[in-house]
């Protein structure tokens, strides 16, 4: 059986006693194993990020932007290639996965542009014949420990941005499907960048410990569940790291009486269903408005059953598995724990059973109606194929409710009346708002980041954000020799 090691300097890496399993998704068979890193393997990955760093840093901004291009074209040709290795390791039906890798790429094509991005400020005559400028200098090695739902996109996210402002990065995938990072580093070598600037280390919390207590590292960038990025947050803090730890979420869609129901429901069944509900950005709460309630339910029902579900393999797939036996088995507990609580379930794919697949992690479309803020399938994020829907007599109960809770990734509102989307997008405590706009995923030159739960740390994935995430800014005041000789000053120094 093959085991997927790590990629240190160009090449695969041995390292670490232990290992873990691969599945695929859709059959519940192990498809290959991965080592499990440990701190030896962290010591390598560092020295070699080191002497990577040296000619980097050295680098100009333009030559980088030379290597993004050439990435970014490689990534295109690879399109298919790395859509299957994601969609053989996570599930996702092929053209998600392609979308995915999509949505990274668009974050590679901004890094092109990094000699524009790096541009300091510079004053003159702050004082009489003194200048003062600002730079944006990298940070040495920075880290990436990203979850298993974008092994693509989310690490795309990270190292082309890091490297472009001129630092070493060691990504830990999520240890359930890696492959695909793996060859985003394979390929970000072929582009042009040197052996060793990227490395990946394959493991788990022994690696990611390793990681965050390594001096020589400078910044930790953490996407995964709330729980974890809390603890890599207070963690990096400690070890006195930057760090920006991305979390969990509980995305809600506000469905006003005045919508286009049927554009509202077409635009519910891909947010909650698409990747079978993996996804930080799904919408899994339907806030249904006053009237809207019933027309939404009797509109997305029908389109519910109509999803179909299967292999990623299968072209005719519009969802596949989720990704784990542990994660069907917590979403099937979670749909128990809502029937209990007394809310309606109206749609209930617990019970799907696919022709060859029987031992897969497939769950079907599930569909929650009259669900209550205090159920636990309203307060869990299930990521799975659930949607809850919650009913509100009015806006302002609505809008309570999305402030109410303790995430706050996305949300967005369905309505055509100007006054009430306007309120909602000043009003929401909510990262990232969408107006008759399901997934509001900001393209790469904005910045992807929640509030409360959702976030530790005060910077964004991408955009200018992350260029500032991935740089530390001097500041310099200078003064040449003019012939004036003033003596030495002893006072605190002003400038005039
Ligand atoms: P996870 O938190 O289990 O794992 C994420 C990463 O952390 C992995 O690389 C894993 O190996 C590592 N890890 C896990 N436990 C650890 C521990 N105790 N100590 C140190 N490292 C640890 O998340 P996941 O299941 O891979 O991903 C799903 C979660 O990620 C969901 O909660 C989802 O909402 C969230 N997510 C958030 C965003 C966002 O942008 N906010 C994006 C994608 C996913």
């Amino acid at each position: 059986m093959k085991i997927i090691k790590h990629y240190i300097e160009g090449k695969e890496y041995e390292g670490g006693e232990r290992t873990g399993d691969i599945f695929n998704p859709a059959t519940g068979e192990i498809i290959s194993k991965v080592q499990l890193g440990d701190s030896n393997v962290v010591k390598k990955a560092v020295d070699v990020s080191l002497k990577a760093l040296e000619g980097w840093q050295n680098t100009t901004p333009a030559k980088r932007a030379g290597i993004m291009f050439n990435y970014k074209k490689l990534l295109e040709e690879n399109v298919s290639i790395i859509a299957e290795l994601v969609s053989k390791e996570h599930g996702k039906t092929i053209d998600d996965a392609k979308g995915s890798l999509q949505r990274g790429l668009e974050v590679v094509e901004y890094a092109c542009s990094i000699p524009n991005l790096l541009k300091g400020e510079f004053s003159s005559q702050v004082g009489t014949g003194i200048d003062t400028f600002s730079m944006k200098q990298p940070l040495g090695i920075c880290v990436g420990i990203t979850p298993f739902n974008f092994p693509v996109m989310i690490p795309l996210w990270m190292f082309p941005l890091a490297t472009a402002c001129g630092n070493a990065f060691i990504l830990k995938p999520s240890e359930r499907d890696p492959s695909s990072s793996l060859k985003l580093v394979e390929l970000f070598e072929e582009a042009g960048a040197p052996k060793g600037l990227v490395n990946v280390i394959n493991g788990d919390k022994e690696v990611v410990d390793a990681l965050i207590e390594n001096n020589n590292i400078s910044s930790v960038s953490f996407v995964g569940s709330s729980n974890v990025a809390a603890y890599i947050y207070e963690k990096s803090a400690s070890f006195n790291k930057r760090v920006q730890a991305l979390g969990s979420a509980k995305n809600h869609m506000v469905v006003m009486p005045d919508a286009d129901i049927e554009q509202a429901s077409d635009a519910l069944i891909g947010a909650a269903y698409g990747s079978a509900g993996e996804r930080c950005m799904a919408i899994s709460v339907a806030v249904a408005v006053g009237n809207a309630a019933d027309r939404l339910i009797d509109s997305i029902t029908p389109k519910i059953n109509k999803i179909k579900v299967g292999p990623y393999n299968d072209k005719l797939s519009e969802m596949g598995p989720v990704v784990s036996k542990q994660a069907l088995e917590r979403i099937q507990s979670l749909i128990a724990s809502g029937v209990e609580e007394g809310a309606n379930l109206l749609i209930d794919g617990r019970d799907i059973k696919l022709q060859g697949y029987e031992n897969g992690y497939f769950v079907g479309p599930c569909l929650f109606d009259k669900v209550k803020t205090n159920m636990n399938i309203y307060k869990e994020e299930i990521f799975g194929p659930v949607l809850s829907v919650v009913r509100a007599d009015n806006y302002d109960q609505a809008l309570k409710i999305v402030k109410d809770n303790p995430y706050g990734n996305g949300c967005s509102i369905f309505t055509r009346d100007g006054d009430t989307a306007r309120d909602f997008s000043n009003e929401a405590n909510i990262g990232m708002v969408g107006v008759n706009v399901p997934i509001p995923v900001p393209v790469a030159y904005y910045s992807f980041g929640g509030w409360k739960n959702s976030i530790f740390g005060g910077h964004n994935a991408y955009g200018m954000e992350a260029v500032r995430f991935y740089t530390r800014v001097k500041t310099v005041t200078s003064k040449w020799p003019q012939g004036l000789r003033q003596g030495a000053e002893f006072k605190m120094p002003t400038l005039g």
